[in-house]
């Protein structure tokens, strides 16, 4: 018996849904600048997807045997191979769930759960707004996360 929480997204809505090539300007930091185009847009719900180039990044991993985070920093160019990312609401603020994959210059691929990224180069996004549905997310303490409350 699978259990899982689900909100259909009307095909008209997803058809209507508003799109917006971003691009976050040299030197800038993504999830801040994320952020504040999700809070100026007033996107409830939706997700981003991307490449670019980046010159430092800091990951958060859980370990769920002790539910602690331990962040990491890589700072050296890197190449962002896969931004993933959604939006959401956590009491009424723009809440933002960002995965990056990035290649360094030996090829190999660093990646994980983002804090943060500061773009050195480009950074070319694709967002999309669901518009209507807002998505809302509540601390779980099973897990530790703040999992979507849908
Ligand atoms: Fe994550």
């Amino acid at each position: 018996m699978y259990t899982y929480k689900q909100v259909k997204v009307k095909a008209p809505l997803l058809e209507g849904n508003d799109r917006f090539i971003l691009n976050i300007d040299n030197h800038q930091e993504i999830m801040e600048a994320l952020a504040d185009f999700a809070r100026r847009q007033k996107i409830q719900s939706g997700v981003v997807e991307g490449i670019g180039a980046i010159s430092e990044a800091t990951f958060r991993f859980l370990d769920p045997a002790t539910k602690q985070y331990v962040d990491k920093t890589f700072q050296e160019q890197m190449e962002i191979t896969n931004l993933t990312g959604n939006f959401s609401r956590k009491e009424g603020e723009v809440y933002l769930h960002v995965h990056l994959t990035c290649s360094r210059r030996d090829y190999t691929c660093v990646g994980g759960h983002l804090l943060s990224a500061r773009v050195n180069g480009a950074c070319e996004l694709l967002v999309t707004d669901f518009g209507l549905t807002s998505v809302g997310r509540r601390f779980d303490p099973e897990t530790g996360l703040n999992l979507y409350d849908i």
